[in-house]
């Protein structure tokens, strides 16, 4: 192996330009040549590559977003897409790549990598922490705080005027930032789509909360929730039911995306790029480099993409008796 080729695809993530970063300075550090790859897979397929030596990554390990850009490519789904990337990275002598992204991007990679036996490595780049293989994915601790933050101030305004706030926060399929953002800035109750609450459990707890002294509350709803309402329907329904708050819904949207990243996604982003390029290095390929146990640790990419990340059930446990 003699050069690395780096590549961000799929939805962006704070964290993403830190693991930028580590594969180019890993390599840098192993003697071996990096090419960075601008707006994933599609501009694989369009040849879009700059070299990047240890320089070029200067001042971006506290940037938000991925200094490569990401796309989507419809291209790259199909055999004759998948032919001109391999062309052009064998035109330029990439030996290997490194993919930061999610389970799409991973399928990607695996597809890539059983039509040509060509070596990939996988970095878990989304905020939704819904990647079997680590405990956290690049952006999900960012994203957390982000949400935490605006819950706290959410509930300034909750409770100067005794209201309820229902807020819907990312994680597309998974709960996993509703259930932690939750605990942390100490909502009511949490919706999240592995765990069916109930509408009347709801009401349940809202009317208990009531009776028990508190004047405003914060619910905090995952948006990939089952509980067949949005989040819109879900206010009306309360107010039909509960007539007594006075309801206003907040839907976090993509600022969950965007930030500097906390000190644990760069932590986190820089352990990853090590692991990743050193693997390679090592003749491993079709992994994904994640944290399991709190250690750096190589999970097979199928595995990553047909995996589920369980919500712990020990947080659904605590977060009941917080409402207390
Ligand atoms: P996020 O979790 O943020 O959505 P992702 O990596 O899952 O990130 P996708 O849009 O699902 O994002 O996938 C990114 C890209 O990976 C796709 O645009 C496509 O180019 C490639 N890809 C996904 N699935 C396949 C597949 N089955 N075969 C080839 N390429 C694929």
């Amino acid at each position: 192996i003699k050069k690395i080729g780096v590549l961000t695809s799929g939805g962006d993530s704070p964290g993403m330009n830190a693991a930028i970063r580590s594969v180019v300075r890993t390599c840098a550090y192993h003697n071996i040549e990096c090419i960075g790859i601008y707006r994933g897979y599609q501009g694989m397929i369009e040849g879009d590559f700059k070299e990047m030596g240890p320089r070029s990554v200067n001042n971006i390990v506290n940037k938000g977003g991925t200094i490569l850009k990401s796309a989507r490519s419809k291209e790259f789904m199909t055999p004759e897409g998948r032919k001109k990337a391999h062309q052009n990275l064998v035109a330029a002598g990439v030996d290997a790549l490194v993919v930061i992204g999610g389970d799409g991007s991973f399928t990607g990679a695996e597809v890539f990598n059983s039509e040509y036996d060509y070596p990939v490595m996988g970095i878990p780049g989304t905020i939704d922490n819904d990647i079997f293989g680590t405990s956290h994915t690049l952006g999900f601790d960012t994203a957390l705080n982000t949400v935490v933050e605006c819950i706290d101030k959410i509930r300034d305004t909750a409770s100067s005027h005794n209201r309820l706030f229902l807020v819907e926060v990312m994680g597309r399929d998974a709960g996993h930032i509703a259930l932690n953002a939750g605990i942390g800035a100490g909502a009511e109750e949490i919706l999240i789509p592995e765990e069916d609450l109930g509408l009347d459990r709801l009401l349940d707890s809202l009317r208990r909360s009531k009776a028990s002294g508190k004047s405003s509350s914060i619910v905090v709803i995952a948006e990939g929730d089952k509980i067949g309402k949005s989040v819109f329907e879900l206010k009306d329904y309360i107010e039909e039911n509960f007539p007594e708050y006075d309801i206003r819904v907040s839907v976090l949207g993509h600022m969950q995306r965007g930030g500097a990243p906390t000190c644990y996604d760069r932590v986190l982003a820089s352990r990853l790029g090590v692991k990743a390029v050193e693997s390679i290095l090592e003749g491993k390929s079709n992994f994904m480099v994640g944290i399991v146990n709190d250690k750096v640790a190589l999970t097979p990419l199928e595995q990553a993409i047909k995996g589920h990340s369980e919500i712990d059930r020990e947080l659904l446990r605590v977060s009941d008796i917080m409402s207390t």
